[in-house]
C-alpha cells in the first residue's frame, strides 16, 4: 500500500500540473460517472494529502477525496513537471516534456518508462479499468483501482480530515502533541497504533517497522507504556522520514549509509531498510535473525535483541 510520502508526492504532482486548470472529468469504466459528471468542465482549485487520502478542491466545492488502498494507483499522461530540482532519484525528472507515462502508487513502487514518444496521440486512450480521469490541456491522469474515490461537499471533506490523526506533512504545529497523547493513552501494542491513521495519518508497514527499529522500541508495548519522550521522538524521526520519502520518492530508512551507500540503496531496495522485508536474515546491528510475524493482519518485522 503506498504510504504518506507517495500520496504527498502526488498532491505536488497535481498542484504542478492540474491546479488552476478547468478539468474535462470522466469515468471510462463506468463506475464514478455521476461523480465525474459534477466535477466536469470545473477548476480544480487545490490539491491536498493528508496521511494516505487525496484531496482535490473543485470551483464551486466539491471535493474529490481519494484513497489508493492496497491496488490503486495513478497514471499520469503528457507534461509531468518535476517535482523539486535535481531531487528525484528514481524518475530523473528533467525540464517538463512529454512522457509515455508515469505511475505512481501501485505496489510501493513509482515507475517511470521515461521514453519519449512524440508521435503518441495526446490524450491517450484509456487502458483497463480507469475509474477517472482528469485531464487538462497538457497533462491527463487516469486513477485505476481505488479503495475510495467519491465527491464530499467541504463540510463532509473537513470531516473526513478530522477523523485522521495528525500528519508531519499537513501538520499546524499541534500534530506532536497530539500524537503523544493518543499513542500514549492506549493499550494497544505501539505497533498497531503506529498503523492506526486516528492515532497519526500516513505511516504503513514499512515505515511502521522500521519507525520501530530506529527507535529500538519492542512492538509489543502497550501504547500507555511509551514514555511520552519516546512517543515525541517517534513523530520527530517519523517528521523526518516522510520528508526525505516526499523528497525522493524512495523509503530509504538507513542513516548509518555515507553518500556512496546512500546511492547503492536507492539503486538496490534490498539495501533501503533495517529491518523490514528481511524476516529470517541478520539484523545489520546485532546479527540476531529479524522476526516475521502477523500483528493485526499485517507482517510486522523487528530485531527481537535490538528492540526490547
Ligand atoms: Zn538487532
Amino acid at each position: 500500500m503506498p504510504e504518506g510520502h507517495t500520496v504527498h508526492r502526488i498532491a505536488r504532482q497535481f498542484d504542478r500540473d492540474l491546479v488552476g486548470h478547468r478539468l474535462a472529468v470522466s469515468s471510462p469504466q463506468g463506475r464514478f460517472a455521476a461523480g465525474a459528471a459534477l466535477l466536469d468542465g470545473r477548476e480544480l482549485l487545490g490539491s491536498s494529502a493528508v496521511g494516505k487520502q487525496l484531496f482535490l478542491t473543485f470551483e464551486g466545492g466539491h471535493v474529490l477525496r481519494v484513497h489508493l488502498g492496497l491496488y490503486g494507483a495513478w497514471d499520469l499522461h503528457g507534461v509531468v513537471s518535476p517535482l523539486a530540482e535535481g531531487s528525484d532519484a528514481v524518475a530523473s525528472l528533467g525540464a517538463p516534456r512529454v512522457r509515455r507515462s508515469v505511475r505512481i502508487g501501485e505496489e510501493e513502487r513509482e515507475r517511470d518508462d521515461d521514453v519519449d514518444v512524440p508521435d503518441a496521440p495526446f490524450p491517450p486512450a484509456p487502458v483497463g479499468q480507469v475509474r477517472v480521469r482528469l485531464a487538462a490541456e497538457a497533462t491527463v491522469a487516469d486513477l485505476r483501482g481505488p479503495t475510495a474515490c467519491e465527491v464530499l461537499d467541504p463540510a463532509a471533506a473537513a470531516l473526513a480530515v478530522a477523523r485522521l490523526g495528525p500528519d508531519p506533512a499537513s501538520d499546524d504545529g499541534a500534530g506532536g502533541d497530539e500524537m503523544v497523547r493518543r499513542l500514549t493513552s492506549r493499550g494497544t501494542p505501539v505497533g498497531q497504533l503506529l498503523m492506526d491513521q486516528a492515532v497519526v495519518a500516513g505511516i504503513g508497514n514499512i515505515y511502521r517497522a522500521e519507525l520501530l527499529y530506529r527507535a529500538r522500541l519492542d512492538p509489543h508495548v502497550p501504547g500507555r507504556r511509551v514514555p511520552a519522550e519516546t512517543a515525541r521522538a517517534l513523530w520527530d524521526d517519523w517528521s523526518v522520514l516522510l520528508a526525505d520519502g516526499i523528497r525522493t520518492g524512495v523509503m530509504l530508512t538507513r542513516e548509518d549509509l555515507d553518500d556512496a551507500g546512500r546511492a547503492a540503496a536507492l539503486r538496490d531496495r534490498s539495501l533501503r531498510h533495517w529491518v523490514y522485508g528481511r524476516g529470517g536474515e541478520p539484523c545489520r546491528t546485532c546479527g540476531t535473525p529479524v522476526v516475521v510475524e502477523e500483528m493485526a493482519g499485517r507482517k510486522l518485522y523487528w530485531c527481537p535483541t535490538c528492540q526490547r
